[in-house]
């Protein structure tokens, strides 16, 4: 006889767990713009792939989007959403391309912990990609640095929102 207490159980593992017990980030879901891990490999070069997916950090001074000094939008490199503009891009001096403020809708932030450090992260509002972090010791009118990597964004020449 299934009992429905046991069954609710094996879905709920499922959900969590997923196949071969390996967690699922539950966040993940709620984007706009997903792909399995395979289909992203495919779509992104190695760099992009370990900065957005794995959240890998590039070496800093290594973009050459720290020297772009065009009007233009910074659009994510997994799903082309516009993230920033040239207007708020300042250079910060720290070796990565600072904004001081992302475009409406564009990234989400979240808590992170990782490494002993209390940081927030900011990723692509639609694919839930890895950009940076945003720290509160960026210029006026915010206050806020958001430190991107220049490998998770392209820049897209022309008129600056
Ligand atoms: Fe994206």
């Amino acid at each position: 006889m299934i009992n429905r207490r046991r069954l609710l159980g094996v879905s709920l593992g499922a959900m969590i767990f997923g196949s071969g017990w390996r967690p699922i980030p539950v966040a993940a879901e709620a984007f706009e713009v997903t792909h399995t891990d395979a289909e992203w490999q495919k779509l992104l070069t190695l760099d992009q792939y370990a900065v957005l997916r794995e959240k890998a950090t590039e070496p800093p001074e290594s973009s050459p989007l720290n020297a772009e000094n065009r009007a233009g939008i910074y659009v994510c490199a997994g799903c082309a959403l516009s993230l920033f503009s040239s207007s708020t891009k300042y250079d910060s001096g720290e070796g990565w391309p600072s904004f001081w403020a992302p475009l409406l809708h564009a990234v989400a932030t979240q808590e992170d912990h990782s490494y002993g450090n209390n940081r927030t992260e900011v990723r692509c509002r639609r694919c839930g990609g890895h950009l940076g972090h945003v720290f509160p010791d960026g210029p006026k009118p915010t206050g806020l640095r958001y430190c991107m990597n220049g490998t998770a964004m392209m820049f897209k020449p022309g008129a600056a929102i």
